[in-house]
């Protein structure tokens, strides 16, 4: 056989109109022929959902250092979430192998009063694995149709956060902050549709599970002109956080009453104290105050936070990486002016929290009311050093109204 007579199987050109002619078992292909598969398989596979994502994990132990770093407190919930993550970003991985055990998500539930650090600690594990973050709140979330927003408005805000890069988004982290405030109103079903209640929880259920949605990049209302980016929520982590302010009593009623049917009165397992309590609560409870078992279960990772105890107030301010005083050294630092803050001036502050029952949250207003004047002035004046003792803190607080800081809460 000549060379001219030997083809291509799947083109058909002769040998001379190739650069080369690869010989099979009965079959030939050339270059051109090869190029071209090469480009079917690539575009595939990037057609095909993204297996690529990986992310440098770190053990537990790690990612609980890196909290530590930056949320003071709250031990137990940082262990859970980092073992959580930590399992949550293995099962992504585990997608790469082929294996017939599927891991299931740990989606998570911090229950804990208000400004005790459960937004703090989501934004914290998004920056340390370096994924995106949406944090969203559900009291605005109402079924879809309604007026409010959409679940899915969820994703848009996660998409914006990732630039647009579907894959990031999603690995992402979806914070819901006031899960608790769209609790069943009342056991009884009533006449009017509970669109910002329990129509929420039913609408959450399936992106907490795992699914497919057109999300509109933009946000908004889907409308048919609209294009939409498909995402699928799989491999994003769901972080929920509530206060369930009066679980308390919840979870004292059932420990009573399991006291009384197995234990003698005076072994009851709890006493009065709400911070005691939070610790025993579980998903029986968290079901008695209104979210649906099946919620519940698409939460299976549970974890309370304490409130925040004085030391815990000084300590914010001071030691996390981004803590207070350090902010505001840095800011006086950029107009030259040397700024501290003598102890007692810190448990003042401190002390003034707690008495306004402002929070961690109420120490930075408590600062800015304080240092206004100072930051005012300061900058266009020859004064180059500022030392705020208790005294000047005293003074400066004098001056504005307490009434207001106290609605910050
Ligand atoms: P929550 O989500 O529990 O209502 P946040 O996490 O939003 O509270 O906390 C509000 C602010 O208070 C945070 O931005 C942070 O500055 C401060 N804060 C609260 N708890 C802590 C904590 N445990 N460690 C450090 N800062 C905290």
């Amino acid at each position: 056989m000549s060379e001219e007579d030997i083809l291509c199987s799947f083109c058909g050109r002769t040998k001379s109109q190739t650069k080369i002619l690869i010989a099979g078992l009965d079959a030939h292909i050339c270059d051109i022929c090869i190029s071209q598969a090469d480009l079917i398989l690539k575009d595939d596979e990037t057609s095909k959902e993204s297996v690529d994502f990986s992310i440098d994990l770190k053990p537990p132990k790690e990612i609980k250092n890196f909290l530590d770093m930056h949320v003071i407190g709250q031990d137990e919930a940082k262990k859970t979430l980092a073992v959580a993550v930590y399992n949550h970003y293995k099962r992504i991985n585990q997608k790469h192998v082929a294996d017939d055990i599927e891991i299931q998500k740990s989606n998570l539930l911090l229950v804990g009063p208000t400004g005790t650090g459960k937004t703090l600690l989501a934004q914290t594990i998004s920056k340390f694995l370096n994924v995106p973050i949406a944090i969203v709140d559900a009291t605005v979330l109402t079924e879809a149709g309604y007026v409010g927003e959409d679940v899915e408005s969820i994703l848009s805000k996660l998409l914006q956060a990732a630039d647009f890069d579907v894959d990031k988004a999603e690995n992402g982290i979806v914070f819901i902050d006031e899960i608790d405030k769209i609790a069943r109103k009342s056991d009884n079903p009533s006449i009017t549709r509970d669109v910002s209640g329990e129509g929420v929880q039913q609408a959450l259920l399936k992106l907490l599970e795992g699914t497919s949605v057109n999300v509109p990049p933009k946000g908004g209302r889907k409308h048919p002109d609209q294009k939409f980016i498909e995402i699928n929520t799989s491999n994003i982590l769901f972080i929920a956080g509530g206060a369930f302010d009066g679980i308390d009593k919840i979870i004292k009623t059932r420990l009573n009453l399991q006291s009384i049917g197995f234990k003698s009165a005076d072994e009851k397992v709890v006493d009065d104290n709400e911070e005691s309590v939070l610790k025993f609560v579980n998903p029986h409870d968290i079901r008695s105050y209104g979210l649906i078992p099946e919620i519940i279960g698409r939460l299976p990772v549970m974890c309370h936070l304490n409130p925040l105890s004085k030391d815990a107030l000084r300590d914010i301010m001071t030691l996390p990486k981004n803590a207070l005083v350090k902010q505001y050294e840095k800011l006086f630092e950029m107009d030259d002016i040397d700024f501290s803050i003598t102890p007692g001036a810190i448990d003042f502050i401190v002390d003034k929290a707690f008495e306004f029952k402002i929070g961690a949250r109420g120490l930075r207003t408590l600062c800015e009311a304080i240092l206004n004047d100072a930051m005012f002035n300061l900058p266009s004046s020859d004064e180059k050093e500022l030392k705020v003792t208790k005294i000047y803190a005293d003074q400066k607080l004098q001056n504005i109204d307490i009434s207001h800081l106290k609605a910050v809460s």
